[in-house]
């Protein structure tokens, strides 16, 4: 473990410098450092992912596990376990490659996606400042995630726009040095615990100026005067998880903290997607991997008519099509993964990646309940819970719908001469 950890130490230094340098060339490096070793085509990991994975692997059964029945209970906020998850370098955006991320989200998502995803919402909110901070912006802001396991968060979505994100309303007015900002958010994961926001406001007023020029993306302090921070929410699943409201009022920030320059905010939330896609996806493969494991050890325990359920071919058949849907879901947010971290413009592949293991998630937690019988459907058992938390994956990061819209559009432009 301790030969691991090194590995993590050293991958969090690179991280800090690969944060300080521009998104291009830390790209490459995350890219050689995913595939050093590997030449041509190749589905074996390298041994150093072998062992961030098996690490991974390790604190989602021994840490994660055994606690989350508990969490989803209560509804209360993860913060001991998040801890330890950043104390082992497990949070992701520290200079790890997309793809080693994903590895990990894939395992720490197989013991709980409610922990997993305020631990991933930090990578959202961090991504737009990844992509686009300049050197002083990623020192302050990604530097101090580094030092403290502190949260952020990803403020976009409106009560009154979600997937139509150019409909947002909240406005941001320059005013001396310092923009004003009014306006309301909704459905922020981490709302209540971070320390900072990715925040998108409409800076032009005129309403036939194109989306591309129209936002600003900002840095915002989460102590900033004039933030309210709403109730948490109760969610469906995921419950541990902390979902908000929140109110900007007479919101002050510096123009220190604009992301590139005024009118560039809809680019960078948008682009932030390409990074965050495949490692949603992995979650959704992992929280499915759980749902297929707990279905085909149940399966080869319970006996009906005199045989275990799982000698009964209708029952057989529905854990191979569990499975061939898991392996093809790892496949795809893999490959969306390694598209990205070769620098390559990967929105085609992240979006089949996030639209296909979000369905196959909700479909193989809804068959694991479906072989459990009746214990499936008591909160007793594992698998009830998988099946809530699954339905938020074809929901955040882009609803199922809007991934289509996205696959059509890439698809098309193929086809344009
Ligand atoms: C638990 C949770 C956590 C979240 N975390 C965050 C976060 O951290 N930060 C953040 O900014 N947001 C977050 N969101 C918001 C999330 O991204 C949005 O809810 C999502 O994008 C959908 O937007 P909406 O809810 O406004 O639904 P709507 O956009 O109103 O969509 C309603 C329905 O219409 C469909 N639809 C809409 N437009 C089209 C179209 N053009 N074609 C076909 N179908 C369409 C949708 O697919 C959906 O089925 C979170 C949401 C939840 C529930």
């Amino acid at each position: 473990m301790s030969c691991v950890l090194k590995v993590f130490r050293a991958g969090l230094q690179s991280g800090i410098r690969l944060q300080s340098s521009s998104a291009a060339t830390a790209k490459a490096a995350a890219a050689s450092s995913s595939n050093a070793g590997s030449l041509g085509f190749s589905f074996e990991l390298t041994d150093q992912q072998k062992e961030f994975q098996q690490l991974a692997r390790k604190f989602a059964r021994e840490e994660m596990i055994p606690v989350a029945a508990a969490y989803d209970r209560s509804g209360e906020y993860p913060f001991p376990i998040i801890k330890k998850a950043w104390e082992f370098n497990l949070i992701s955006g520290m200079g790890l490659s997309i793809f080693d991320s994903c590895l990990i989200t894939e395992e720490l998502a197989y013991a709980c996606t409610g922990m997993q995803t305020a631990m991933e919402a930090n990578s959202l909110g961090q991504m737009p400042v990844i992509i686009a901070g300049n050197d002083a912006q990623k020192k302050k802001y990604l530097g101090r995630m580094t030092e403290e396991p502190l949260m952020c968060a990803y403020c976009v979505t409106e009560p009154g726009a979600g997937s139509d994100v150019a409909n947002i309303k909240t406005r941001a007015v320059r005013v001396g040095d310092d923009y004003v900002v009014n306006g309301q958010k909704m459905w922020i994961t981490n709302g209540g615990k971070a320390n900072w926001y990715f925040l998108l406001a409409r800076t032009n007023p005129d309403p036939k100026c194109p989306a591309g020029k129209a936002f600003t993306g900002f840095i915002v302090d989460a102590d900033t005067p004039g933030i309210q921070v709403g109730r948490k929410e109760m969610n469906m699943g995921q419950r541990c998880s902390d979902t908000r409201g929140i109110t900007f009022e007479d919101v002050r920030i510096p123009k220190e903290n604009v992301l590139i320059t005024e009118g560039a905010g809809f680019k960078i939330a948008m682009g932030a997607f390409d990074n965050t896609r495949p490692p949603v996806a992995a979650g959704a493969t992992g929280l499915a991997q759980r749902a297929l494991d707990e279905a085909t050890n149940y399966a080869l325990e319970r006996k009906t008519f005199g045989k275990a359920i799982a000698e009964h071919q209708a029952v057989s058949f529905i854990l191979a099509e569990m499975a061939m849907k898991v392996e093809l879901a790892r496949m795809a947010y893999q490959r969306s993964a390694w598209e990205v971290d070769q620098g390559r413009r990967n929105t085609y592949y992240a979006s089949i990646a996030k639209a296909f293991a979000g369905d196959i998630a909700n479909q193989v937690a809804t068959d694991a309940v479906q072989v459990f019988g009746g214990n499936g459907f008591n909160s007793e058992y594992p698998v009830e819970k998988l099946m809530r938390d699954a339905k938020i994956y074809q929901i955040y990061e882009g609803t199922a719908q809007i991934q289509r819209l996205i696959i059509s559009r890439e698809h098309f432009g193929k086809y344009k001469k």
